[in-house]
């Protein structure tokens, strides 16, 4: 066996692991593909394009969690349910980028902390789903598995799995990425200029009072820091943004885990932060497998049903060694069921004196379906599952150290409620995503402002 030097710790690899060594294991939520030639094929295309991110970065956010663990930086992981082919275009992703950073602002300016951002974005194309096929009068198709797999139109040669597809999303990922690096680098994420991040459509938001007030108070701290050091102060020019994707379509994710030369052990470099979705989290199941041997920080979804035993034979599988910034959980109970479900697990991990870094997803658990017909998530629930999520972190002596949502830049109506009280009837106006419903930019923004509120209390 051989080992890797981390700081003072040594890690081992593994032990039975490789990057396929899934394929041992029960695979749920796959596509059946018609031709494993081509799908063969399509791995060996994979495995020598170049990854989508470097092991460089990836250790940096590791250090990052860690820290997040520890209180010393919060983090906000946000993005579309599932992004589309189609919306990989350069206004869609500024506009969620913009999102993003005014969120984090703040956080920053509020929590007095820094802000680890992580997208859901550039590889968030495969989605889990509970049924494998969708029956329409008569007529029985494969589900729509998300754009790396086939496409929502109910024909047979759209709902056909197609391996080719797993390119066309490895060079969208690529695409975004680019965008997103060029932007930040180019000064986009500059702290001088949050004007950048004004979405045009936003001018009389009822939140918008209170944002400005926030601009200008971080405005004023930046030129007051930089009259006493009588220097422009660079490193708020920029920001970090880090990548994550629901790791759900094995095949790709094995073409994309390397290694790389002067590092130990194995890299998925298709993300910086993968995880594992609450449909696919069975201690013998295949995404277990095959996430135990990365090198990546890594995150489950934990959902209602996990008991405070199962938990711990997770981290105990994924963490053995107990790593700092390795293992994240990420609980979504829905706001009528965290007060039960929530405190055993944090008792089960805090006894164990196990180092996890517990993340608070309000969406997930909240999803319903209105009168007429639309899936919708309130947003008086979402708020209480993120404030619930607080308090309970509080009472049980562990810390939540960051909040993963469904939102866009765009001004869709998605959730109901927020500043404007969408009603179930709004949902009709500008109801886009396929899958899950996202907040919209002033449902994001009001829910940073009540971290804030939540976080000093
Ligand atoms: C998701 O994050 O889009 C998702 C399907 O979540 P979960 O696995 O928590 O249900
Ligand atoms: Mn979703």
């Amino acid at each position: 066996m051989s080992a890797g030097d981390r700081g003072l710790q040594t890690v081992a690899l593994p032990v039975g692991w490789a990057p396929d060594s899934w394929r041992t294991r029960p695979a749920t939520q796959q596509p059946v593909y018609p031709d494993a030639g081509a799908l063969a094929d399509v791995q060996q295309e994979l495995r020598r394009l170049p990854p989508l991110v470097t092991s460089w970065e990836i250790l940096v956010l590791k250090k990052q969690l860690a820290e997040a663990q520890e209180g010393r930086r919060f983090v906000l992981q946000g993005g579309d349910c599932a992004e589309s082919f189609d919306d990989c275009e350069s206004a869609q992703i500024s506009n969620r980028l913009k999102v993003l950073l005014q969120m984090s602002l703040v956080l920053v300016h509020g929590l007095r902390l820094p802000v680890v951002r992580v997208g859901r974005f550039a590889g968030q194309y495969a989605k889990p789903r509970s049924a494998d096929s969708e029956e329409r009068d008569g007529v029985s198709l494969p589900s729509y598995r998300g754009d790396f797999i086939n496409q929502p139109a109910f024909t047979a040669e759209a709902r056909t799995p197609d391996p080719r597809r797993m390119v066309k999303g490895h060079a969208r990922s690529a695409m975004t990425m680019n965008f997103v690096r060029a932007l930040i680098d180019g000064g986009f994420a500059d702290l001088h200029h949050p004007e950048y991040w004004d979405l045009g459509w936003v001018g009389h938001s009822p939140l918008s009072a209170d944002y400005a007030r926030m601009v200008a108070a971080v405005g004023d701290a930046v030129r007051f820091m930089e009259t006493i050091s009588g220097e422009s102060l660079h490193n708020l020019e920029r920001a970090d943004f880090y990548t994550s994707h629901e790791a759900l379509l094995l095949p790709y994710e094995e073409a994309l885990t390397r290694q790389v030369p002067r590092q130990w052990g194995w890299f998925n470099l298709s993300t910086h932060f993968p995880w594992i979705g609450m449909r696919t989290a069975d201690l013998d199941g295949a995404h277990v497998e095959y996430f135990r041997g990365l090198r990546n920080p890594v995150a489950v979804k934990v959902g209602p049903s996990l008991t405070p035993d199962q938990l711990l034979r997770l981290a105990e599988r994924l963490n053995p060694d107990d790593e700092p910034g390795r293992l994240a959980f990420i609980h979504r109970m829905g706001a009528a069921r965290i007060a039960d479900k929530l405190p055993p697990l944090l008792e089960a991990m805090r006894r164990e004196g196990r180092r996890v870094l517990w993340i608070c997803d309000p969406m997930h658990g909240n999803t319903e379906t209105t009168s007429n017909g639309y899936k919708t998530r309130r947003f008086a629930n979402i708020r209480d599952e993120v404030e619930t999520a607080f308090e309970l972190h509080a009472a049980a002596g562990t810390r939540l150290g960051g909040v993963h949502l469904e939102l866009t830049g765009e001004n869709v109506t998605e959730c109901t409620g927020g500043a404007r009280d969408l009603t179930d009837t709004d949902l009709g106006r500008a109801y886009r995503s396929t899958v899950d419903p996202r907040l919209n930019y002033e449902q994001s923004l009001e829910i940073a402002m009540l971290i804030v509120r939540k976080h000093a209390q």
